[in-house]
């Protein structure tokens, strides 16, 4: 079946929210310490539909910077160039069960990035975007996120200089896929690239139509325009669903039953696939830098709307 009718859902998002608002554990990231100067109280919901519905409840179109739950969309644009097989076996499948800047995942592993949702996997990703120079390949990354979202996506800048002067792990990890043979470009201009896409500004209502756009087999519900192929997308929704969540991916699977993907910003993108995305936004992140009330909401709206892909009723 569908989603409830439009009031139903805009109801429950409301109730989503007023729900997780009252959590307020966890800590907001400070390893990038622009970050650590974000308003720890914001909070926002939203829900897109495939008909193009949107649904928002608090803080929805506040701007934040989307960090890592920009891989699963560079992910998705790299899977429409070069087809299903070349990337799994380039960037992998598999969840680490290390944290997303695991060094000791890539050693273990003989070199190889492992899945597209850790840093590793990421920067490898991102460097397989077709382009003949770093701003071209930033430039398809940027127009293709904006895609997804349907309006123009800008760098925030002061998140940018604070991640580039403070990413040397993510430079370590460009290097060593460098070394194992693993990356074809320049790796610390990848890693450039890498660190301007998470500096994209989104809201949780952005969020929500990006997941929107996943769920509706490529093709974004509220411009109408085709992003990816609906194989595609169904391959970035396999992906999420054992990686999405750091090394919580397992434990997010089995509350929520929904692939998803989170940010240390503090949003997270979740897709139910035919019905619709959910977006949310909230910094303060559990140990693994999965935002608290964002589980919660996600949560809360997974299991009122019906959405748990394992659900028999
Ligand atoms: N730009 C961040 C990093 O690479 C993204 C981390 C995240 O959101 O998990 O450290």
């Amino acid at each position: 079946g569908s989603l409830p009718g439009w009031e139903a859902v805009e109801r429950l998002v409301l109730d989503a929210h007023r729900d997780a608002l009252a959590v307020s554990d966890g800590v907001v990231a400070d390893y990038i310490p622009r970050l650590a100067q974000v308003d720890p109280e914001l909070f926002g919901v939203s829900v897109a539909e495939v008909d193009g519905a949107v649904h928002t409840a608090g803080d929805a179109h506040v701007a934040f910077s989307i960090q890592s739950i920009s891989k699963a969309f560079v992910y998705a644009l790299v899977c429409e160039e070069l087809g299903h097989t070349a990337v799994r076996e380039r960037v992998g499948v598999n969840n680490t069960g290390l944290a997303f800047n695991s060094v000791v995942a890539i050693e273990l592993n003989g070199g190889h990035p492992m899945n597209p949702m850790v840093n590793a996997g990421a920067i490898a990703t991102t460097a397989l975007v077709p382009a003949a120079s770093p701003e071209e390949r930033w430039g398809r990354i940027q127009d293709g996120l904006s895609a997804f979202a349907g309006r123009r996506l800008e760098l925030d800048g002061e998140v940018y200089t604070s991640e580039a002067d403070t990413n040397q792990r993510n430079r370590a990890i460009g290097t060593l896929l460098e070394a194992y043979g693993r990356i074809d470009t320049d790796p610390l201009a990848a890693v450039d690239v890498y660190t301007r896409q998470c500096s994209l500004l989104v809201t949780a209502a952005d969020l929500a139509v990006m997941g929107a756009t996943l769920a509706d087999g490529g093709v974004n519900p509220v411009t109408g325009d085709r992003v990816v192929s609906a194989s595609v997308a169904r391959d970035t929704l396999a992906v999420l669903a054992s990686t999405g969540l750091y090394e919580r991916s397992g434990e997010w699977l089995f509350e929520i039953g929904l692939p998803g993907k989170s940010g240390v910003a503090g949003g997270i993108v979740t897709v139910s696939p035919g019905k619709g995305g959910i977006g949310v936004f909230s910094p303060r992140l559990d140990s693994a830098g999965n935002s608290v009330r964002g589980q919660r909401a996600t949560r809360y709206l997974s299991r009122a709307l019906g959405l748990d892909v394992f659900a028999s009723e």
